[in-house]
């Protein structure tokens, strides 16, 4: 397996806070590779020792083969948390600058620029200046920042949060494009349903530490292949403490029980009817949302 990205016993100490505490991970070359956690996991941090802003306190990092070093920085695009553009430069010049930082020539980031702009439906807005954008758009920009110079490699830290449903979409469906013509795709983010639809392999951290890493689809199976949709009435509350519950997945109006591997849904069913007036039962295969949240605890991934 060639590897775009590989960290092995990675920890970044913050006085005598472990911020990220032995993080090991390989992201295969043309992958989309997720990394997974709740706010406050190490997501961010691990990106920042990905791209060379800060360095690991513990452990080796490897990109493309290399340790990051000036000239590969040409062939990785980065989308930062922190937002932040040249606020007063107009976004087509703001782009062209960008694409000359990457070694490309102001024609060729012209062009690309205004092809990208208006992919994202932001052409009308090319001489306009970038404070007069608004925050979603200024995203876009930056999305458009980190791919202009056609990346190997494209990092994105939260790309799709703060996006409203319709530019979720857009950028799935351009990231997934991009992963077509053989970008490899590594993002974060705490939003499990992306990540579920987007997403080869996850690395899930929690506190610093790698709970769960591996191919999506394998590590949904190791869940079992049930999951039970309940609505009803009454106080379920107690559904948790039942046998065989890995955890419960409580939406108010409904909720998702995710069951060990092998228990069997029925036994579930009648437990709950003894107590509850149920309106919905199905069984379902387990989202990575319930799996998320029966791995890191109470912690909503919402917060
Ligand atoms: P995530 O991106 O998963 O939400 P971060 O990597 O931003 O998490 O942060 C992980 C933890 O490290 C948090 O508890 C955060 O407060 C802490 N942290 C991050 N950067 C610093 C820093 N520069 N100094 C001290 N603590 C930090
Ligand atoms: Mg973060």
């Amino acid at each position: 397996m060639e590897t775009a990205v590989s960290l092995r016993d990675v920890a970044k100490v913050f006085g005598s806070f472990r911020a990220v505490d032995g993080v090991s991970f390989d992201v295969p070359r043309g992958d989309i590779f997720g990394i997974l956690g709740p706010n406050g996991a190490g997501k961010t941090t691990t990106i920042r020792m990905i791209m060379d802003i800060l360095r690991p306190d513990e452990g080796e990092i490897r990109v493309l083969g290399e340790r990051l070093g000036d000239g590969l920085k040409d062939r990785i695009g980065y989308l930062p948390e922190e937002r932040g553009l040249y606020r007063k430069m107009k976004v087509a010049e703001m782009l062209e600058f960008h694409g000359a930082i990457k070694g490309m020539s102001r024609t060729e980031a012209r062009r690309a620029a205004l092809l990208w702009l208006d992919r994202l439906q932001l052409g009308e807005w090319k001489e306009r200046k970038v404070e007069e954008l608004s925050k979603g758009m200024q995203q876009k920009a930056q999305f458009v920042a980190a791919v202009l110079a056609k990346p190997d490699l494209l990092v994105l830290d939260e790309p799709f949060s703060g996006m409203d449903p319709v530019n979720q979409s857009l950028f799935k469906d351009v990231i997934l494009d991009l992963n077509r013509t053989g970008t490899t795709i590594l993002f974060s983010t705490h939003q499990m349903e992306t990540a579920e639809k987007l997403c080869r392999r996850i690395v899930l951290i929690d506190h610093g530490k790698v709970v769960r890493e591996g191919v999506l689809a394998e590590i949904k199976a190791g869940f079992g292949r049930s999951s039970v949709l309940l609505e009803f009435d009454g106080d379920g509350g107690f559904l948790r403490w039942l046998p065989h519950v890995i955890g419960v997945d409580d939406y108010g109006q409904s909720v998702e029980v995710l069951l060990e591997p092998g228990a069997d849904p029925q036994k579930l069913l009648a437990e709950a009817s003894s107590k509850l007036r149920i309106r919905r039962f199905e069984v379902v295969s387990p989202t990575l949302h319930s799996i998320f949240i029966a791995l890191v605890g109470g912690e909503s991934p919402h917060a």
